[in-house]
C-alpha cells in the first residue's frame, strides 16, 4: 500500500485518527512505533550533510520521526502549512519569541496573557535583550491600534486568555498588524483547534500547548508553533538545535495517541463547559462567571463568530466569600481536582487568591481571589452535584 495522505477533503475526526499515521514498513503493524533512538545512520559520505538541518533524520534533538508524525496530525488540525512540534507549550512560546525578536524590536501583548507568556517578553526580553514592550487589553481594538508603532515586529495575543477568559478579536488584530507590517501570533491553547483557527482568520502563527486539551489526558507536555513553512524554518532550527527545546519521542507518541480522541472529548468538554457555566451563573453565592458562551459575557459576539464548534472547556468565577471560605470549597469538592493545567480528561480547580502577580491587570471583579475551572469529560450531572454538595458545606453570607 502506498503511503496514505489524509488532507482537508477530510473531515475533522477523519483526519485526528488518520492523519499521520501509517503502516509501519518493517513489521507491517497498522500503528507507527515510537522511535526513541537518539541517532540515525549516516550515508556512505556524510561531508555533505547540514548538520544543522532538520530537513533528515540525523540526530533527535534535529528533530525525530515521532515528533515529524505529530507535526503533520497538529498542522491538519490548525489548518496551516506547517507545524513545529516541542517540548512543552513553554518550549513554543520561547522558541517562537526568541527566534523572531531582536534588541529594539517592539512586542504588543494582550494583558492576559499565559503566566510565562508574561514572563518571557516583559522581564526576560524587555530587560535582557532591550526588546519593548506595551501590555494592553487585546478586547479593545482602538487600544491595539494606539499601541503599535513603526518598530512593532510583534502582536501577541490569547483568547480566550488565561485566566480572565476575555476575547480578543483575531481577525480584527490580523489586519492591523498586517496594515503596520506587523506579524501576530496567537495562544489558541483554551480554544484548541477544534473550536479556533487563528490561521484561518488571518494570524501568522498559532502557538499552543498539545500538555492540555490535544493530549488531553493528563500525562504528557508538549507545545507547538503552527504557520506557513517559510516562517517556522528558522524558527524550527532555533528552537529545536539551538534552545534544545525538542519533544521526546515518547511523550509525541503519547500525545499522538491522545489526540485521536480530541474532537470527541473538546465535544463533551464544550458541553460540560456552558452547562456549568449557566448553572453557576444563576447561583445567589456566585459573584460572577467568565465563559464566552454566556450571553452576558463581554466577548460573546466576537466568540460566536470566531470559535466554530464551541467556546471551549475552561470558565472563570468567583465566589461571595474570603479566602478561606473558598478554600474550604475546594477542599469539599469530590469528583474536582484542585490542580493546575487544563484541558484534562478530569475536572480541575484552582484558587487564584489576591496576590497573583498579575492581579493589576486583571478586570474588577478578578480581584478578590477567583476560581479557574477546567472542565472534565465526566458526566455533567455529577460535576454539577459536587459543585453544590460542597457549596452546601460552607458558611456564606
Ligand atoms: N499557554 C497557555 C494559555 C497555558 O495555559 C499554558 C499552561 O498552562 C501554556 C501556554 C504553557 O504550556 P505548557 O505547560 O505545556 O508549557
Amino acid at each position: 500500500m502506498g503511503e496514505r495522505k489524509y488532507g482537508s477533503e477530510f473531515g475533522f475526526q477523519t483526519r485526528a485518527v488518520h492523519t499521520g499515521n501509517d503502516v509501519d514498513k518493517d513489521s507491517g503493524a497498522i500503528k507507527r512505533p515510537i522511535t526513541m533512538a537518539n541517532s540515525y545512520e549516516l550515508p556512505y559520505d556524510p561531508t555533505d550533510i547540514n548538520w544543522s538541518s532538520s530537513d533528515r533524520s540525523l540526530y533527535t534533538r534535529n528533530g525525530g520521526t515521532n515528533q515529524k508524525y505529530l507535526e503533520e496530525k497538529i498542522a491538519s488540525f490548525e489548518g496551516s502549512e506547517d507545524c513545529i512540534v516541542l517540548a512543552s507549550g513553554v518550549a513554543a512560546l520561547s522558541g517562537l519569541f526568541f527566534a523572531l525578536l531582536e534588541t529594539g524590536d517592539h512586542v504588543v501583548f494582550s494583558n492576559v496573557t499565559y503566566v510565562a507568556a508574561y514572563r518571557l517578553l516583559n522581564e526576560l526580553l524587555n530587560n535582557k535583550f532591550k526588546v519593548e514592550t506595551t501590555i494592553i487589553d487585546t478586547t479593545d481594538l482602538e487600544a491595539v491600534k494606539a499601541a503599535v508603532r513603526p518598530n512593532t515586529k510583534l502582536i501577541h495575543i490569547e483568547t480566550p486568555g488565561n485566566p480572565t477568559i476575555a476575547i480578543s478579536d483575531i481577525k480584527a488584530i490580523a489586519k492591523l498588524a498586517h496594515d503596520n507590517g506587523s506579524l501576530l501570533s496567537v495562544d489558541n491553547t483554551f480554544a484548541s483547534p477544534y473550536n479556533q483557527r487563528p490561521i484561518e482568520l488571518g494570524a501568522d502563527f498559532s502557538v499552543e500547548s498539545l500538555t492540555k486539551f490535544i493530549n488531553g489526558h493528563g500525562d504528557a507536555m508538549g507545545g507547538a508553533i503552527a504557520g506557513k513553512k517559510e516562517s517556522l524554518d528558522e524558527i524550527r532550527f532555533q528552537s529545536q538545535v539551538n534552545l534544545g527545546g525538542t519533544i521526546s519521542p515518547f511523550n509525541a507518541w503519547l500525545i499522538m495517541r491522545g489526540a485521536v480522541t480530541f474532537p470527541l472529548r473538546m465535544k463533551q468538554h464544550n458541553e460540560n463547559a456552558m452547562t456549568v457555566a449557566k448553572f453557576l451563573e444563576n447561583l445567589e453565592c456566585v459573584s460572577f462567571v467568565a465563559y464566552p458562551g454566556l450571553q452576558s459575557n463581554k466577548g460573546h459576539d466576537i466568540a460566536k463568530e470566531q470559535m466554530n464548534e464551541g467556546y471551549g472547556g475552561v470558565l472563570s468565577f468567583g465566589l461571595k466569600a474570603d479566602q478561606n471560605i473558598c478554600n474550604e470549597f475546594v477542599s469539599h469538592l469530590r469528583i474536582v481536582t484542585s490542580a493546575v493545567s487544563l484541558g484534562h480528561d478530569e475536572s480541575l480547580i484552582v484558587y487564584l487568591g489576591e496576590n497573583d502577580e498579575r492581579q493589576y491587570l486583571y478586570p474588577d471583579e478578578f480581584h478578590h481571589g477567583f476560581f479557574r475551572f477546567s472542565l472534565g469529560i465526566e458526566d455533567v450531572s455529577d460535576i454539577i452535584a459536587d459543585l453544590k454538595q460542597a457549596i452546601a458545606k460552607i458558611a456564606l453570607d
